[in-house]
Formats: structure tokens, sequence, C-alpha cells
């Protein structure tokens, strides 16, 4: 065994000693989101003042995540729970937070934010079940699929970490400045690059789209599933073909985690093109910032070849 000498184990002391401090000193807001979208807008805003980290990842579907103990460890620790709402996370949320017991961030208090009161939701037309295996009892959670509600959720959370922590108010509102002058650049750069669409019908894998398709001027005419949350069947397709063929739907968008055997079911007999788009940051490498999400929506429509 290596000895260390006396006077090296005196210094890794003193080391971690002031690392210790200067953490302490910089007392972060403890956050945890839902979503890797709320993450990276609470991390954009709040700098260094905060540590948010998303309970589940950009990469799977958001309404189906699976409790684990890291959630539940996480969330004992927090200062500030954000969330969608709307019932997004209505399938594992609630177990977290009872199994976590962490009085902060509990429905009502001041460290549990809901940002879906703060948007306005979409209804579902027509009679919904859960009993059906419906998934937007609540109204369209899919909201942060629209730029302009991650902005209005920006400056929720904004308004939220000044609250809890107002030694840092003046960094959080430079944060939010800062987004909102980033989202002014983008927004006529993805109006441009939404131009082909605009008055087209698309079908999509889940209902998750009517956010974006009113943002940006297309026309959602059919889903994959019969119903949100209803994996598709093959009558279902067989009807959502007449409708593209009727339409003459070029474009099917669906996020990639879904299967692709329907939508290639629809291509081969439709010729339908498709493209696998990203539903939320961090859905691929490389992408970090939640406008990169709106970024790499395109890119894969461009892709796709449909216009
Ligand atoms: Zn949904």
């Amino acid at each position: 065994m290596t000895t260390i000498p006396r006077r090296a184990l005196l210094w890794i002391g003193a080391a971690i000693l002031l690392l210790g401090n200067s953490a302490t000193a910089r007392a972060e807001l403890n956050v945890i989101t839902s979503t890797a979208d709320l993450a990276a807008i609470t991390r954009a805003i709040g700098g260094r003042a905060v540590k948010a980290d998303s309970l589940t990842s950009g990469a799977s579907a958001p309404h189906f995540a699976v409790p684990k103990p890291s959630m539940i460890r996480r969330a004992r620790d927090a200062d500030l729970l954000i969330v969608v709402g709307a019932e997004l996370e209505i399938g594992w949320l609630p177990v977290v937070l009872s199994s976590a017991a962490n009085p902060r961030i509990n429905v009502g208090q001041p460290g549990y934010l809901d940002l879906s009161s703060s948007v306005s939701i979409l209804q579902e037309a027509g009679p919904v079940s859960r009993a059906q295996g419906d998934v937007h009892k609540s109204g369209n959670p899919h909201y942060m699929l629209d730029p302009q509600n991650g902005l209005v959720a920006a400056r929720a959370i904004a308004a939220r970490l000044a609250e809890l922590d107002p030694a840092n108010a003046a960094a959080y509102q430079a944060g939010l400045a800062a987004f909102e002058g980033e989202f002014r650049r983008k927004w006529p750069e993805w109006q441009r690059g939404f131009t082909p669409l605009r008055g087209k019908s698309v079908v999509s894998y889940h209902r998750s789209l009517p956010y974006l398709a009113r943002a940006f001027g297309f026309v959602i005419v059919g889903e994959l599933e019969p119903l949100p949350g209803i994996s598709p069947t093959v009558s279902h397709l067989e009807a959502l073909g007449e409708t593209i063929r009727r339409n003459n739907v070029r474009l099917l968008l669906m996020e990639g985690f879904y299967e692709r055997r329907s939508a290639q079911f629809l291509a081969e007999r439709t010729g339908i093109k498709v493209a696998v788009i990203p539903h939320a940051v961090e859905f691929e490498a490389g992408m970090k910032s939640y406008f990169d999400t709106f970024d790499g929506i395109l890119k894969s429509i461009r892709v796709s070849g449909a216009y």
C-alpha cells in the first residue's frame, strides 16, 4: 500500500475545507423539475445560484416515468419542485412525493410550482375517460411545445426563484432577461423555418402537437393513436390512411420513443414522410437549451423531405 505523506494529507484536508466553505457560501437553491425542459430553463435563469435537475430524462416518454429511489432521494433535499402539471406527472410523481416526505415541496407550498396554472391549457374535444387509458383528462399537457409557453414558464420560474431566494433576485431577473432576448432572436427564425408547413395538414403519433401547430400555423388532422395513450390498431391506421390520402397529407411527426411499425405501415400505403422529432431538450446529445428542441424539430422536418 502506498503511504501518503503527512504534509500532503494536510493540504488535502485544507482543500476539502475550502471547497466546503465555498459551497456553503454559495447557498444554491436546490431545484428539481419533472421534465428536462423545465430543468434547462431553470438553469438558464438561475445560473450559479441554483442546482436544477430533472427527475426524468429528455429522451423518455413524459407520461410514463417510473418512480425510482434516485428520484425520492433528490426530492427529499429539494427546496423547489417545478412541474408541467395538467396531470402529465400523475402516474409517478405522487408516489415520489409521498415517499420523499419533504414538506417544503408539497402541493400548495412555496416550494411547489405547477406551471400549468400560468398557461392556457387546451381542452380535449369530446368525452374523455381514464377507463379508456386516456392520459389527457385535465386537458392537453404538452404546452411546452409552444415556445411562447416556454417564455411564460420562464417568467413564472424566475418569479418563484426570487421569492424563495430574494438575495439573488437581481441575478434571476438578469437570467430571465437573457432568456427573453434569446427567445426574441429565435422566434422569427422558427417562424421562417415553419413557413413551408403553414396551413398544411399533418398527422402525429400522439396528441402532443396542438400547441406546436397553433404556434406555427399548421393543422393536425389525425393521430396514430386512436385516443391519447392508446396504441394504434390496424383498423384505426387504415382509416387514418384514408384521411391522409383525402387531405393530401405529406408529413407525419412523431416522437422518437414510439414504435416505428405503425408509421412504416402508413408510409408504405400512403407515401407519407416521417419526421422523428425531439419533444424535449436533451432528447439527443448536444441539445442543452430548451430552444434547441425547436431547432431540432425543424431539422427533422427538413430531413424528412416532406417539404
Ligand atoms: Zn400526452
